[in-house]
């Protein structure tokens, strides 16, 4: 059997950026990553710019900074100066106006006066040559990368390309991820459970796991466990990029995911990883006849176990076909807030609160008896991996854990 590792590095081996699409700007491709690098079509700003409201000055005419100058014109943003600047003359200017021939340096508004009508009293420290302005291409120059290949778009970013005036641009898109669940158990939310039957939270929890981790959802509801219902719907599935398939992995009578999935075409290249929750977890491939692939997940029915299995596998996956260069969630070592008593077989993923302190990050464990306790992860942030073995971990040993919130 493989261990998480081995099973999450020869996942994202299998899985390859989308190819770019072109995208408008509007709306903003939020947290998509550019497929390409953007460069500066011109200066910016185009000319020298005043970065305050006062007036633009000659600092030879002020050399300790007080004297009286002629206001000899006034410069709002958007418009431009008729004046060059000669010795003994200012210009009031607005913040983001371009600075007029001549001057070479903004006094601050509140540093000065206008007692008599066209002429302005200054007091202040000697204006230094270039005080207060922004000089052209201060930015960023013609020509210059501004943002690389495999950016984030983040709203920054969003704000950047406006102002550069890109229309569209070349980015990953979101992967498209079906989700089956399945079982002759399960009625949806919104139904009342007969006898025998439980609602589908995995059909609701794994379409907001693939939100959060940017794919394009497409909920294909319950498939109940027989060859018949889950060979169509896996049809219907296996046209997206991602394809999730929770419950009927495991060794069960009716658990008949893995047989269905092969005779759909699949290829298995993972069934069952070293872990607790989701050991029978399935990863395989589909090559699309009208060309591309499909990446399917077999994920066990537990709602715990569908929840671990989407955030080590799963995740990681969407997160490399929108283009991240590494997917993985970043994991840190955090000290145990307290005694912990735990015996498990297999390496496992236990819920835990971490938290930042003084002393670094910090891991309460939550108390949870197994994978249908879906509830004690909602008290729970992360995850803490504990080893194989009955043993007493302490308060202040370190272990590693994954957040699944960031
Ligand atoms: P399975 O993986 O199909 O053997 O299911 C394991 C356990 O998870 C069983 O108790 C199922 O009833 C339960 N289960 C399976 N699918 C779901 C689901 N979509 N929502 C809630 N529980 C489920
Ligand atoms: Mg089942």
């Amino acid at each position: 059997m493989r261990s998480v590792a081995e099973a999450q590095s020869l996942i994202l081996g299998l899985s390859q950026p989308l190819p770019p699409v072109a995208i408008s700007l509007h709306p903003a491709p939020l947290d998509r990553l550019l497929a390409e690098e953007i460069r500066a079509q011109q200066d910016l700003p185009a000319r020298d710019r005043s970065a305050m409201d006062g007036y633009a000055v000659r600092s030879a005419d002020l050399p300790t900074g007080k004297g009286e100058l002629l206001v000899i014109e006034e410069v709002t943003a958007g418009r431009v100066p008729q004046l060059a600047l000669a010795s003994g003359q200012a210009c009031r200017i607005m913040t983001g106006a371009p600075v007029p021939a001549g001057a070479d340096a903004v006094v601050v508004v509140e540093r000065t006066r206008e007692n008599v009508p066209g002429r302005v009293s200054i007091d202040d420290q000697p204006p230094r040559p270039g005080q207060n302005i922004v000089t052209r291409g201060k930015e960023m120059r013609a020509g210059e990368v501004v943002l690389p290949r495999g950016a984030i778009l983040r709203p920054q970013e969003i704000g950047l390309l406006a102002t550069l005036g890109c229309r569209t641009i070349q980015v990953h898109p979101a992967p498209t991820t079906a989700i089956l669940s399945t079982g002759d158990e399960l009625v949806e939310a919104n139904e009342v459970p007969g006898p025998g039957q439980i609602r589908n939270s995995n059909g609701p929890m794994l379409t907001a796991q693939v939100t959060r981790a940017g794919g394009l959802a497409h909920y294909l509801g319950i498939a109940r466990d027989s060859f018949e219902e889950l060979g169509g719907k896996i049809t219907d599935g296996l046209k997206a990029d991602v394809f999730i398939v929770s419950g009927g992995v495991s060794a069960g009578k009716v658990d008949r995911v893995p047989e269905a999935l092969q005779q759909a075409g699949v290829v298995a290249h993972i069934h069952k990883v070293a872990m607790k929750p989701g050991k029978p977890v399935l990863f395989g491939t589909f090559a699309r006849p009208g060309g591309g692939g499909t990446l399917v997940f077999g994920l066990p029915g537990n709602p715990v176990s569908s929840l671990v299995c989407f955030e080590l596998f799963a995740r990681p996956v969407l997160r490399r076909l929108a283009g991240h260069p590494l997917p993985c969630p970043v994991g840190i070592q955090a000290s145990l807030t307290e005694d912990f008593q735990y015996a498990t077989d297999r390496p496992t993923y236990h819920p835990c609160l971490l938290e930042s302190s003084g002393e670094g990050w910090k891991a309460r464990p939550i108390p949870w008896f197994g994978s249908s306790d879906l509830r004690a992860f909602c008290q729970a942030n992360a995850l803490i991996l504990f080893p194989v073995g009955s043993q007493k971990h302490c308060a202040g040993q370190r272990f590693f854990v994954q957040s699944m919130d960031g």
